[in-house]
């Protein structure tokens, strides 16, 4: 299921292959977000050229719009929208405590309000499991209580072990479902999510907890909510001291170019957030030299490509004039082009670094690219 091939000599980096019923995703990867069965902006189709092995949508909110039982019937999430690659699903605890809707939380689940039908649900970790079986997932996550960023020690503290107590029901559901043959995929994976805030005692905890279960994989769960880059990092080190080494190893809506390559380093094999085509939306673009901000009027006339050394379709087809252009003109044409090219540098970025673990130099590129990427004169605040 999991198989590590190399593991960098330096650093924590380790690169290898998560096996799914839908192919092999090559680690460390990073999945675009598409929420509702749909990445803004890019296809399904494109974001598999643009070199995506895995995405990540929301199971909540697919049951609550079409209905898992209707994905079902119509053979599956893969089918439904034309992703033959794997599809993860995320558990919606963290749509269900910050969308308007919400209504409370309980040991129980989580009650809101269904945002398409206005109706009163009672989501469960049970209810999730379920859910994923319709949707034939290649990997199911299970249902967590985040906590708020700035929450209280108390209220960190409830939403953790709440958290377990949850990780438990779901592991018990999903076996019992998978022995009745009910998944349309029978080979899905189910990961744990740890939580825990910036407690450090916490956070190892929790890590300890979710890895007796004895999950398929994990995953550090709560953190890029608003707490420093220091506090970010201290958790997930504190957590991957703990989590089994044989099991990937996810860090959950972190996604800046910055980022992923130091979290690398500290040993992540898997990432996910709408940063680079959130991003893209207002105007941030990925570069080798830093990000840019291309609603500058300095770029009105400016012929280079976005990137001079990026091979994408955006960047071999557009100038920054024309594309600083097209964002005031035609906004949402506009979104596409540039969030392709904010997805291709990722995707590229991770192929980079999995090809410098296998060849011994990750630490080489590690210096490299954030020598370059963080150095340059940056017109607006760093990713
Ligand atoms: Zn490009």
């Amino acid at each position: 299921m999991f198989a590590l091939h190399n593991q960098d000599s330096v650093t924590s980096a380790r690169a290898g292959t998560l096996q799914t019923a839908h192919g092999p995703v090559q680690t460390p990867f990073f999945m675009p977000v598409a929420t509702k069965a749909s990445a803004k902006s890019i296809s399904p189709q494109e974001l598999i050229r643009l070199g995506t092995e895995a995405i990540i949508l929301n199971a909540y909110l697919l049951h609550a719009m079409p209905g898992s039982g209707i994905i079902r019937e119509l053979g599956g999430i893969h089918q439904f929208m034309n992703f033959e690659k794997a599809i993860f699903a995320d558990s919606g605890g963290f749509q269900m405590i910050r969308e308007k809707l919400f209504i409370g939380i309980s040991d129980k689940g989580v009650r809101f309000h269904n945002p398409f039908t206005l109706q009163r649900e009672h989501i469960t970790p049970e209810k999730v499991m379920q859910i994923n079986m319709d949707l034939g997932s290649d990997v199911a996550m299970a249902l967590d209580h985040m906590p708020p960023a700035k929450g209280s020690d108390d209220m960190i503290l409830a939403a953790t072990l709440r958290t377990h107590q949850w990780a438990i029901r779901c592991r018990k559901e999903h076996d019992r479902l998978k022995s009745e043959g009910a998944s349309l995929n029978n080979k899905q994976l189910l990961f744990g999510i740890a939580q825990g805030g910036t407690s450090k005692q916490l956070r190892e905890k929790s890590a300890a907890f979710i890895n007796s279960l004895d999950f398929d994989g994990h995953a550090i769960g709560g953190l890029a909510t608003g707490e420093s880059k220091e506090e970010m990092y201290d958790a997930a080190i504190a957590q991957l001291a703990i989590l089994d080494p044989a099991k990937p190893r996810y860090l959950m809506g972190v996604g800046s170019p910055a980022d992923l390559v130091k979290c690398v380093a500290y040993g992540i094999d898997c990432f996910d957030s709408v940063f680079p085509t959130q991003h893209a939306r207002r105007g941030t673009l990925f570069t080798l030299n830093g990000p840019i901000d291309l609603t500058k009027g300095k770029f009105q006339k400016d012929t280079r490509p976005i990137d001079e050394s990026c091979p994408c379709e955006t960047c071999k087809s557009y100038t920054r004039a024309y594309l600083h252009h097209v964002l005031k003109a035609e906004k949402y044409t506009a979104f596409h082009y540039l969030s392709c090219h904010n997805i291709y540098f990722i995707q590229d970025l991770m192929s980079e670094i999995r090809k410098s673990i296998a060849d011994g130099y990750f630490n080489e590129l590690k210096k490299e690219f954030l020598g370059k990427y963080q150095s340059a004169k940056q017109p607006i605040k760093l990713p």
